[in-house]
Protein backbone atom coordinates (compact mmCIF):
# COMPACT_ATOMS: atom_id res chain seq x y z
CA UNK A 1 0.00 0.00 0.00
CA UNK A 2 3.05 2.62 0.84
CA UNK A 3 4.86 1.83 -2.25
CA UNK A 4 1.33 2.93 -4.15
CA UNK A 5 1.11 5.63 -2.52
CA UNK A 6 4.95 6.88 -3.03
CA UNK A 7 3.87 5.92 -7.00
CA UNK A 8 1.27 8.35 -7.13
CA UNK A 9 3.13 11.47 -5.68
CA UNK A 10 6.14 10.71 -7.34
CA UNK A 11 3.22 10.52 -10.23
CA UNK A 12 2.39 13.85 -9.46
CA UNK A 13 5.37 15.45 -8.65
CA UNK A 14 6.79 14.54 -12.47
CA UNK A 15 3.55 14.34 -14.54
CA UNK A 16 5.45 13.97 -17.78
CA UNK A 17 7.90 11.31 -16.23
CA UNK A 18 7.56 7.71 -18.04
CA UNK A 19 6.62 5.43 -15.25
CA UNK A 20 9.74 2.53 -15.21
CA UNK A 21 8.77 -1.15 -14.93
CA UNK A 22 5.02 -0.40 -13.64
CA UNK A 23 1.80 -1.40 -14.92
CA UNK A 24 1.12 -4.50 -17.30
CA UNK A 25 2.55 -5.03 -20.47
CA UNK A 26 -0.15 -7.58 -20.92
CA UNK A 27 2.63 -10.22 -22.28
CA UNK A 28 0.69 -13.10 -21.06
CA UNK A 29 3.49 -14.44 -19.53
CA UNK A 30 1.78 -14.97 -15.78
CA UNK A 31 -1.07 -16.24 -17.46
CA UNK A 32 1.01 -18.93 -19.98
CA UNK A 33 2.84 -19.93 -16.66
CA UNK A 34 0.06 -19.86 -13.96
CA UNK A 35 -3.31 -20.20 -16.09
CA UNK A 36 -3.23 -23.62 -15.29
CA UNK A 37 -3.13 -23.46 -11.44
CA UNK A 38 -5.64 -21.47 -10.79
CA UNK A 39 -9.13 -21.46 -8.10
CA UNK A 40 -12.45 -20.61 -8.64
CA UNK A 41 -13.72 -18.14 -5.66
CA UNK A 42 -17.43 -18.55 -4.21
CA UNK A 43 -17.97 -15.15 -5.99
CA UNK A 44 -16.38 -15.98 -9.17
CA UNK A 45 -19.10 -18.98 -9.52
CA UNK A 46 -22.03 -17.05 -8.29
CA UNK A 47 -20.94 -14.22 -11.14
CA UNK A 48 -20.57 -17.60 -13.68
CA UNK A 49 -24.20 -19.16 -12.62
CA UNK A 50 -25.61 -15.66 -12.76
CA UNK A 51 -24.61 -15.44 -16.47
CA UNK A 52 -25.14 -18.74 -17.21
CA UNK A 53 -21.55 -19.39 -18.23
CA UNK A 54 -21.74 -22.97 -18.34
CA UNK A 55 -18.62 -22.98 -20.73
CA UNK A 56 -16.79 -21.69 -17.69
CA UNK A 57 -18.64 -23.90 -15.30
CA UNK A 58 -17.89 -27.12 -16.97
CA UNK A 59 -14.23 -26.29 -16.61
CA UNK A 60 -14.15 -26.15 -12.85
CA UNK A 61 -13.92 -29.73 -10.73
CA UNK A 62 -15.47 -30.79 -7.78
CA UNK A 63 -13.20 -29.22 -5.26
CA UNK A 64 -12.93 -25.61 -7.33
CA UNK A 65 -10.08 -26.04 -9.15
CA UNK A 66 -10.62 -24.38 -13.09
CA UNK A 67 -9.62 -24.89 -16.67
CA UNK A 68 -9.90 -28.50 -15.86
CA UNK A 69 -11.16 -30.25 -18.74
CA UNK A 70 -13.53 -32.74 -18.02
CA UNK A 71 -12.53 -35.36 -19.99
CA UNK A 72 -9.01 -35.07 -19.41
CA UNK A 73 -9.49 -34.15 -15.49
CA UNK A 74 -5.93 -32.89 -15.19
CA UNK A 75 -4.54 -29.41 -13.85
CA UNK A 76 -1.78 -27.77 -15.19
CA UNK A 77 -3.41 -27.47 -19.64
CA UNK A 78 -2.89 -23.92 -20.68
CA UNK A 79 -5.91 -21.44 -19.88
CA UNK A 80 -8.40 -21.88 -22.95
CA UNK A 81 -9.28 -18.14 -22.59
CA UNK A 82 -5.64 -16.68 -23.13
CA UNK A 83 -5.38 -14.83 -26.74
CA UNK A 84 -1.92 -14.70 -28.06
CA UNK A 85 -1.40 -11.99 -30.44
CA UNK A 86 1.77 -12.29 -30.33
CA UNK A 87 4.81 -13.53 -28.60
CA UNK A 88 4.86 -9.69 -26.61
CA UNK A 89 1.29 -9.69 -26.50
CA UNK A 90 -1.77 -11.85 -25.20
CA UNK A 91 -5.36 -10.75 -23.94
CA UNK A 92 -7.48 -12.32 -21.89
CA UNK A 93 -10.62 -13.59 -23.58
CA UNK A 94 -13.22 -13.45 -20.59
CA UNK A 95 -11.54 -10.16 -19.28
CA UNK A 96 -14.69 -8.82 -17.78
CA UNK A 97 -15.78 -12.03 -16.08
CA UNK A 98 -12.21 -13.49 -15.00
CA UNK A 99 -11.52 -15.21 -11.95
CA UNK A 100 -10.88 -13.06 -8.72
CA UNK A 101 -7.67 -14.62 -8.50
CA UNK A 102 -6.22 -13.38 -11.93
CA UNK A 103 -7.96 -9.76 -10.78
CA UNK A 104 -5.95 -9.68 -8.30
CA UNK A 105 -2.98 -11.02 -9.61
CA UNK A 106 0.15 -10.23 -8.13
CA UNK A 107 -1.38 -10.27 -4.90
CA UNK A 108 0.08 -8.67 -1.69
CA UNK A 109 1.85 -11.77 -1.23
CA UNK A 110 3.91 -11.41 -4.18
CA UNK A 111 4.24 -7.78 -2.95
CA UNK A 112 2.30 -6.62 -6.03
CA UNK A 113 5.36 -7.78 -8.52
CA UNK A 114 4.84 -9.94 -11.06
CA UNK A 115 6.34 -12.88 -12.84
CA UNK A 116 8.69 -10.54 -14.54
CA UNK A 117 9.35 -8.41 -11.56
CA UNK A 118 7.34 -5.56 -13.38
CA UNK A 119 5.48 -3.29 -9.99
CA UNK A 120 1.42 -3.94 -10.63
CA UNK A 121 -0.57 -0.89 -8.61
CA UNK A 122 -3.88 -1.48 -7.29
CA UNK A 123 -6.58 -0.32 -8.25
CA UNK A 124 -5.44 -0.32 -11.90
CA UNK A 125 -5.43 2.79 -13.63
CA UNK A 126 -8.10 3.19 -16.17
CA UNK A 127 -5.47 2.90 -19.07
CA UNK A 128 -4.30 -0.33 -17.89
CA UNK A 129 -3.78 -3.28 -19.92
CA UNK A 130 -6.64 -5.55 -20.98
CA UNK A 131 -4.78 -8.06 -18.76
CA UNK A 132 -5.07 -6.65 -15.19
S1 LIG B 1 1.25 -9.04 -14.94
FE1 LIG B 1 3.37 -9.14 -15.70
S2 LIG B 1 3.60 -11.18 -16.60
FE2 LIG B 1 1.40 -10.78 -16.38
S3 LIG B 1 0.73 -9.94 -18.34
FE3 LIG B 1 1.25 -8.20 -17.01
S4 LIG B 1 3.38 -7.72 -17.43
FE4 LIG B 1 2.98 -9.77 -18.25
S1 LIG C 1 -8.55 -16.34 -17.38
FE1 LIG C 1 -7.62 -14.61 -18.46
S2 LIG C 1 -6.30 -13.61 -16.96
FE2 LIG C 1 -6.77 -15.67 -16.19
S3 LIG C 1 -5.10 -17.00 -16.89
FE3 LIG C 1 -6.72 -17.08 -18.44
S4 LIG C 1 -6.22 -15.50 -19.93
FE4 LIG C 1 -5.02 -15.10 -18.08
Amino acid sequence: MMIEVLCRLWDRIHPNSQPYQRGCRACGQCCDLYGGYLHASDADLERWRRLGREDLLRLVNEVGWIWIDPKQGRRGQPCPFLQRISPEEARCGIHEIKPDMCRDYPSLDHGRHCVRGIYIPRPAPPKESILH
